[in-house]
């Protein structure tokens, strides 16, 4: 069975790489009936944050990418990691090394000067353990000394890295801690990771953990190292290029849907498929599909497929979703009566908005409360001739059916009467219900506002 895992370091938010390497784990994993499990490489105490690791966790939560079983802490295993390291040592696939730091620096001196390697060769690695001395020493793996190592890469391809320009890497520090790279070797190991899918700032690294896989005589996972994001212009992702944490995305309202659909194309495709549902990803999605190239972010895309997810998410979901990121932004209260007006117009609003925020700038006549505000240019629309023509209407749809097909002829008659054009009336009548000039048509906003309300903005707006 298939296990993935994502194992951030937590030292800042989860940015838009760390979010899509999660995101195509979570897909290969989902897709296969398999596991995708969650590892906090919080190793380094210094840089590792508490407030960290719960904006990856918060920021996980909003993608959707519900990870299997308990958050691993790699602090906590730290015994495990150096259980290993002992047992190498033991089977002598691993020594204890007494170099001291000046050791070390004299000998890359030396080979510096004399155009050698400068990888340290410890010459305890052969030393007879009776001579060792009563001191402190790290634990150096022994590294192949010659041949070559070859990570075969699902995205890479092959990758061969000769062997002498690996050293002896230490296991364990002097203090008995172990470094990073056996913790990972260990861990993605006793979790039973079978496919390590990462960015491809870790392909190095891949050879020194096989190091260990070899060592240990654990089978090697399958490794998918994918290449970083760039800007649209190809440079490296800046912050103005949207190499923000997840949790800027949510706040500008982007719906989560679409920030998947989005960064699953960043970096996979699958044919020319662009807009697709979850389940779709989770079939569709192999390492094959990955390119090797780095993708460019594009922050058109993103909302253009954003705004195709907005438009087919049902109502309901839809509407707790941008009544949560609306109430969440503090930009309204929502009474019973605005959420309502919100959901009857719904249907409307869905079409063509990008972002929540784009959703609930059209959604304005709903949530205001009378009197309302009016923008300058829907205020220009409410010149005295158009006021006074205002006031000539609202006693007529007094007593009008309050139904489309008759508010709808009794419009176009008045227009008719007053010999004008049906759009020359819009215009007005749009900005008093809602103040805007981008708005559902006024027939849809009259009929989720209903009579009263109606009737009351335009007399506000005639008077
Ligand atoms: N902790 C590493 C990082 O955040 C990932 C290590 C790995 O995936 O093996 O870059």
């Amino acid at each position: 069975a298939v296990v993935t895992r994502f194992a951030p370091s937590p030292t800042g938010y989860l940015h838009i790489g760390g979010a899509r390497t999660a995101l195509f784990n979570w897909l290969y994993a989902r897709g296969r009936g398999g596991k995708f499990l969650l590892r906090i490489e919080d190793t380094d105490r210094a840089r590792s944050t508490p407030e960290a690791t719960q904006a990856i966790l918060d920021g996980m939560a909003w993608l959707g990418l519900d990870h299997d079983g308990e958050v691993i802490s790699q602090f906590d295993r730290a015994p495990r990691h150096a259980e290993v390291a002992h047992q190498l040592l033991a089977e002598g696939k691993a020594y204890k090394c007494f170099a001291s730091q000046d050791e070390i620096q004299a000998f890359r001196d030396a080979a510096r000067a004399e155009g050698r390697s400068t990888l340290y060769q410890s010459p305890w690695r052969d030393a007879d353990p009776a001579s060792h001395p009563d001191a402190p020493y790290v634990v150096r793996i022994k590294a192949p000394r010659d041949g070559a190592t070859t990570i075969r890469d699902e995205v890479q391809g092959d990758v061969t890295i000769r062997n002498d320009q690996l050293d002896d890497m230490v296991l364990l520090r002097s203090d008995g801690t172990p470094v990073y790279m056996l913790a990972v070797a260990v861990d993605d190991h006793d979790m039973g990771v079978t496919h390590v899918i990462r960015g491809d700032d870790h392909l190095n690294n891949a050879a020194r953990q096989m190091m260990i896989y070899e060592a240990m005589g654990w089978p090697l996972p399958t490794y998918a190292h994918i290449p970083l994001i760039h800007g649209p212009d190809g440079k490296k992702l800046s912050k103005r290029h949207g190499a923000l944490g997840v949790e800027e995305y949510r706040d500008m309202g982007y719906p989560a849907a679409g920030m998947r659909n989005y960064l699953a194309r960043l970096g996979w495709s699958h044919g020319d498929d662009e807009f697709f549902t979850d389940a779709q990803a989770q079939e569709w999605f192999d390492l094959k599909g990955i390119g090797k190239s780095p993708a460019r972010f594009d922050f058109k895309k993103l909302e253009n497929i954003c705004g195709q997810h907005i438009a087919i998410t049902d109502d309901a979901a839809l509407l707790h979703d941008v009544t949560a990121f609306a109430v969440a932004q503090d930009k309204v209260t929502l009474s019973d009566v605005k959420l309502s007006r919100l959901q009857a117009a719904m249907p409307q609003l869905k079409e063509r908005a990008k972002t929540y925020p784009e959703l609930l700038e059209k959604a304005h006549f709903a949530l205001a409360e009378r009197p309302i505000d009016i923008e300058e240019k829907a205020a220009a629309q409410l010149d005295t001739v158009s006021r006074g023509i205002l006031s000539e209407l609202t006693p007529q749809l007094q007593n009008a059916t309050w139904s489309r097909e008759a508010i709808e002829a009794l419009a176009q008659a008045f227009a008719e009467s007053k010999d004008m054009k049906f759009g020359k009336l819009a215009g007005p009548l749009r900005a008093a219900l809602a103040g805007r000039t981008a708005t559902p048509s006024v027939f849809d906003m009259m009929l989720v506002l209903g009579r009263e309300e109606t009737l009351a903005r335009l007399s506000d707006a005639s008077g």
